[in-house]
């Protein structure tokens, strides 16, 4: 028997619509809802100027496609043999159309990316010229989106609650409705009643090493540039009321990125992002001391094609990236100047010009010889030395025979020679409790559970390959479905 929560004799708050979590898709639903005259609470785990999730730290596009008919065949070509029901697919592609009138109806200005054609990431695929993608106002970046997303939530009389998690659903045992949320406040549970129904949009479980392990692919652990406060709480909770999950696998991700235990969230480093030439030589070796691939290629949200087939890159931990004292030398080693991620955006954490202060604190490690850096990183010292020496043959002859990388050929020749260990990083989760084109939250027999909806990347649409700007895109598309449909509702008393 599922073990069902007891329905309280007292309920703390209450509202038609509680919505879990303050990200895109939450506004999305909240802004929704409210429109449609219902009465909306929000729960949000994080603190107050740390809310937002992913969406406040991410690159700030969101899709927009232009031909209804076109999306629906890029959406079935990105999902291949991981299809989505075709209800599914046409309420997505109808309401991402719709994406830039109702930004324009919330006092948003929908402004398309420059260099559009280079955004469009699986050109060949069928309908991709579809695919827009689109910020607000004049800038992209530095959390712009979001900010007309919240401006257009606090203009409403949309009562969130910060520091207070979403803990468990409280469900009616006979009829199986979802009656409302059971919360946290300063660690006293809460009981927030729901007279319509609670909408789930609390992000994926880009934090939880556990859920990591067990669905993402071929990685041990991992961490994300985005959110600390996404810790598959929606998942948990979906499940523990009978949800059916789905998409547990996709994520977008694995890139390779710093992480230590000072900060919650991946450091990129800025020899792996988009400089091009840098001088100076760098690889990447697995645990055996060897390289695994081109330390520079670029991937799709992770996804690498190897003999045909689309899969998340290859990364044997615990990996290091191996470097000479001339790259060392040319400034800070972490991206400091991205324009998302949580660490640049909101811890905003000022590495040093010379990395002095991170080779300090042990976050780079050095030595005089590759084979006494090797010992330091617990790699054999013959194996690295050989590595090294094969990389920098493939330098002096201008051609990495092993990978075929075409960026940085330079020797690492330099010493002192240094070492960074990565990480498997992502920006976000894509699996969750299964949802319907309502927005309604499925069982595995796919009835839905009564008054229960989710929106965004928490259950998102996305199976298998991504389109940059599809989250965000998706995250208004349901989240307006599901605030329209839970406003809707009859109250259940
Ligand atoms: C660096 C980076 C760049 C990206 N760039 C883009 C981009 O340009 N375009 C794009 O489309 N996608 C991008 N993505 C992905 C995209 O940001 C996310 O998938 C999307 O924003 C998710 O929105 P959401 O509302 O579903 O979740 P989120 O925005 O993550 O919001 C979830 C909210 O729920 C809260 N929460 C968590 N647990 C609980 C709980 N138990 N109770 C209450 N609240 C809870 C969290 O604190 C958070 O505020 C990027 C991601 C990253 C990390």
């Amino acid at each position: 028997m599922e073990r069902q929560p007891t329905i309280p004799v007292t309920w703390d708050r209450q509202a038609d619509v509680v919505v879990v979590g303050f990200g895109a898709a939450g506004a999305a639903t909240a802004i929704t809802a409210h429109d449609a005259g219902a009465r909306v609470l929000m729960l949000e785990k994080a603190p107050k100027g740390q809310e937002g999730g992913n969406t406040r730290v991410a690159g700030q596009g969101y899709l927009y496609v232009s031909d209804v008919d076109k999306a629906i065949a890029y959406l079935n070509a990105l999902c291949g043999h991981y299809a989505v029901p075709q209800d599914m697919v046409r309420v997505w592609a109808e309401e991402v159309h719709r994406n830039n009138d109702w930004l324009k109806s919330v006092g948003g200005d929908p402004q398309e990316h420059q260099h559009q054609p280079e955004g469009i990431e699986f050109p060949d695929l069928p309908g991709s010229d579809s695919v827009h993608k689109f910020h607000d106002g004049p800038i992209v970046g530095y959390s712009n989106t979001w900010k007309a997303f919240a401006r257009a939530v606090h203009e409403r009389q949309v009562e969130i609650l910060y520091e207070t998690p979403g803990v468990e659903l409280i469900q009616n045992g006979a009829t199986r409705e979802i009656l409302g949320v059971r919360a946290e406040q300063d660690h006293r549970p809460i009981n927030v009643k729901a007279k319509k129904a609670v909408v789930l949009t609390c992000g994926g479980f880009e934090n939880n090493q556990e859920m990591i392990r067990n669905y993402l692919p071929g990685i041990p652990y991992c961490y994300t540039t985005g959110t600390p406060y996404n810790e598959g709480d929606g998942v948990r909770m979906a499940m523990a009321v009978g949800a059916e999950l789905w998409h547990m696998n996709n994520y977008a991700g694995p890139s390779m990125a710093l992480k230590v235990p000072e900060f919650r969230t991946t450091f990129p480093m800025r020899p792996l992002g988009p400089t091009g030439e840098l001088p100076g030589g760098m690889i990447i070796t697995g645990p055996d001391g060897t390289r695994f691939g081109d330390e520079k290629r670029r991937t799709s949200h992770g996804k690498v094609k190897v003999a045909g087939r689309w899969g998340p890159l290859s990364t044997p931990c615990p990996m290091f990236m191996i470097l000479d004292h001339t790259l060392f030398s040319t400034g800070p080693l972490y991206n400091k100047g991205a324009a998302s991620g949580w660490n640049p955006l909101v811890e905003v954490y000022d590495w040093s010009k010379d990395n002095q202060a991170e080779l300090a604190k042990g976050w780079i490690k050095k030595a005089d010889t590759i084979a006494a850096l090797a010992r330091i990183v617990g790699q054999d010292p013959r194996v690295l030395e050989d590595t090294v020496s094969r990389w920098n043959q493939h330098c002096d002859v201008g051609e990495d025979r092993d990978f075929g990388r075409t960026k940085m050929l330079n020797p690492i020749k330099e010493a002192p020679f240094y070492a960074v260990e990565l990480s498997p990083s992502m920006l976000n989760t894509q699996g969750g409790p299964r949802r319907n084109e309502k927005g309604q939250i499925l069982r595995p027999d796919r009835t839905p559970i009564p008054r229960l909806y989710s929106a965004g990347e928490l259950g998102s649409i996305y199976s298998y390959l991504y389109q940059g700007t599809g989250n965000i895109g998706e995250c208004l598309a349901f989240g307006r479905i599901s605030g329209r449909n839970a406003a809707a509702e009859t109250p259940w008393e």
